[in-house]
């Protein structure tokens, strides 16, 4: 394999044993893989379907509807309430039918002690410049983050037709009236000129699949279901006061458990963190938003601009400038660095990958260095440092979550990616020891390998009896990751086959939001009833995303196994079908903007 020339050095300019860490990185993930991948987990059926139950706002009967709307949008979150927005302001009434009891999608549910957003609220909560909101924080904490949907929802108009806590249960085309049929389990069949489904990628709660779970004879709930009547404390950060007395063990150390451990370490009599993997954690660097800054920054078009460089810079497409300047931001800067500073000879493909590996590991010595700086137990220490890529698992930012180690109550269970072995009437059974505890707390993630008509809970009839859950069996096929072929005035609403962005999820969506406001407004306009990409366009873009060099150490079946990967097995077409435009996100952005704007809608059909 190659080197570069220099070779990756610690911040004091000893240099690291590049070999050495690359064996280590490959060691660890030997120890994780399993042949079962995504069977390891359970869903959330039969005896275990009451993890499901809505905690924060009850249940209210209403008649069923059997009306018809112009729009309808599966999914209230952040791809509901930009598309719908968008179409508000193109004068297009939609109905949002969502599962939660508000809207707010992930922010609806994950209302667990600590959570915040990893991105940089200014680019991350989106319509701030139409809305007006100016958020507290750098990184905006989750009840700011729910109240912000709310204040789009208001904002938009987007209440009045809205359907809470209401499972869509069936999508069929009917193609002699040229309208959707909408089935939900409140009995409602009302119908839809267009459908879009925006259901998001992480919100179906999975608990892990270790023997004797359900015999557990104390309390346990998911993180997505944050039962604060047993906790006490509340969203807002008020101490967890019902835990004083109370042995906890909290399953999982992913993007959730980071945020959820500095908040319970103080709050239970121990607290017995177990662990599979430990999760890269780099520094976070919260802090209020200064008004005066903001008005400083806040010139017309500002958040765009904001969106654009962040998606530039992390996406290496930067001019060097860094508005966010933060943890995603600084591997793209130093890899971009990295590669400029390369001598001519080694301005090769396999040059500048060796360019990159080197700042990534400089960027893991640094984040496993200051384990070491902040956990006094040097076992502890061990057992928490991440040996594997940046990228290969989803980044974790914190200045908390390590020093709550260090705290006597508690206790990291490394499992040494062998997980928990068994649950027992009492407890946790790890490393042949059995760990009494009261409640166990499951931060143990969301379905993300599945299916697309397995998560959303339905399938699709399009055309001639078509499912989707069939047309996708062997991956993704779309033009934009949005329409698809068979399926007349259906839009998808994920980041997929488009910019693909995953750092900012957000700015994928607004970007489509716009786009499908566009292509509405058009068919009404010119008495459409019916737009559908052709076979041709869909299998164009299906090409050209074939011809995507990969993508690189995300998915990569060198990194420790994870939903970024598919738990390290191989989906073959699957995985190749996704991804985002071969150019890059910035890239997609901006040929997405000239198709939208040049209003010929290049590969759909409008009859
Ligand atoms: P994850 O899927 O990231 O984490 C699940 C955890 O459960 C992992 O640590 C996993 O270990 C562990 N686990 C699974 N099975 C077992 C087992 N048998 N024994 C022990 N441990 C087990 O879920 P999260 O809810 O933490 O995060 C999901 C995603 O949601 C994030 O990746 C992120 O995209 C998003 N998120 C975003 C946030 C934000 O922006 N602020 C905050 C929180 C989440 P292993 O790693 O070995 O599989």
């Amino acid at each position: 394999m190659t080197t570069s020339t220099r070779g990756p050095v610690r911040p004091d300019g000893t240099p690291i044993d590049k070999e050495a860490v690359r064996r280590k990185y490959l060691e660890e993930r030997d120890k994780r893989l399993r042949a079962d991948g995504n069977d390891q987990y359970l869903r959330l059926t039969g005896e275990l379907a009451g993890y499901l139950t809505d905690p924060y706002t009850p249940r209210t009967e209403r008649a069923p509807k059997t009306d018809h709307v112009t729009v309808a949008f599966i999914g209230g979150g952040f791809a509901g309430l930009v598309t719908g927005a968008r179409l508000a302001e193109a004068g297009v009434p939609v109905r949002i039918v969502e599962k939660g009891g508000d809207f707010g999608g992930t922010w609806y549910w994950n209302r667990y002690p600590g959570a915040q957003c990893d991105t940089a609220s200014l680019i991350y909560m989106p319509l701030l410049e139409e809305t007006g909101h100016v958020p507290t924080e750098k990184y905006a904490h989750a009840p700011e983050i729910l109240e912000h949907c709310q204040r789009i929802g208001k904002h938009y108009g987007l209440y009045d037709d809205a359907l809470f806590h209401t499972e869509v249960t069936d999508l069929e085309w009917d193609a002699a009236a040229a309208r959707w049929i909408v089935r939900t389990d409140r009995g409602d069949a009302f119908t839809a000129q267009f459908l879009a489904m925006g259901t998001g990628p992480l919100h179906v709660p999975k608990l892990p699949g270790i023997p004797g779970i359900t015999t557990f004879g104390g309390h346990s709930f998911h993180t997505s279901r944050w039962d604060y009547a047993y906790t006490g404390g509340d969203a807002s950060g008020a101490p967890l006061d019902r835990l004083a007395d109370k042995r906890v063990a909290l399953i999982g150390t992913g993007a959730t458990a980071v945020q959820a451990v500095p908040h319970l370490a103080g709050a239970c009599a121990e607290l017995y963190v177990f662990q599979r993997t430990p999760s890269s954690v780099d520094v976070r660097g919260n802090g209020p938003i200064d008004p005066e800054w903001f008005a400083s920054i806040a010139t017309p078009g500002w958040q765009r601009r904001w969106l654009e460089n962040f998606t530039a810079t992390q996406t290496g497409a930067g001019d060097g400038e860094d508005l966010v300047m933060d943890g995603w931001t600084d591997l793209a800067r130093r890899m971009r660095e990295r590669v400029l500073s390369l001598p001519p000879e080694e301005q090769t493909l396999a040059g500048m990958q060796a360019a990159m590996e080197d700042a990534d590991v400089e960027k893991m010595e640094e984040i496993r260095a200051r384990v070491d700086a902040v956990v006094a137990d040097p076992e502890t220490a061990e057992g928490l440092k991440a040996w594997y890529r940046q990228l290969c698992k989803r980044p974790c930012f914190h200045d908390e979550y390590l020093d709550a180690y260090n705290r006597p109550g508690t206790h990291l269970v490394h499992t040494d990616g062998k997980g928990v072995e068994r649950i027992t009437e009492d407890g946790v059974v790890a490393n042949g020891r059995e760990y009494e505890v009261d409640c166990i707390i499951y931060a143990s993630g969301f379905e993300v390998g599945t299916d697309y008509t397995q998560r959303a809970g339905y399938d699709v009839t399009g055309r001639d009896g078509a499912r989707l859950s069939e047309r996708w069996a062997d991956g993704m096929r779309t033009l934009h990751g949005t329409h698809v072929h068979g399926f007349p005035n259906l839009f998808v609403v994920q980041p997929t086959q488009g910019a693909n962005l995953i750092s900012n999820v957000p700015h994928n969506l607004t970007e489509s939001g716009r786009t499908i406001a566009a292509i509405v407004r058009h068919a009404l306009d010119t008495g459409a009833r019916e737009v559908e990409v052709t076979a041709e366009a869909e299998q164009a873009w299906v090409e050209l995303l074939l011809t995507h060099p990969g993508r690189g150490v995300i998915g990569s079946p060198d990194c420790t196994p994870g939903y970024y990967n598919n738990e390290g097995r191989d989906a073959g077409l699957r995985a190749k079908l996704n991804v985002g435009y071969p150019a890059g996100a910035a890239a997609y952005f901006t040929y997405l903007e000239g198709w939208r704007s040049s209003g010929d809608f290049e590969g759909l059909m409008f009859r």
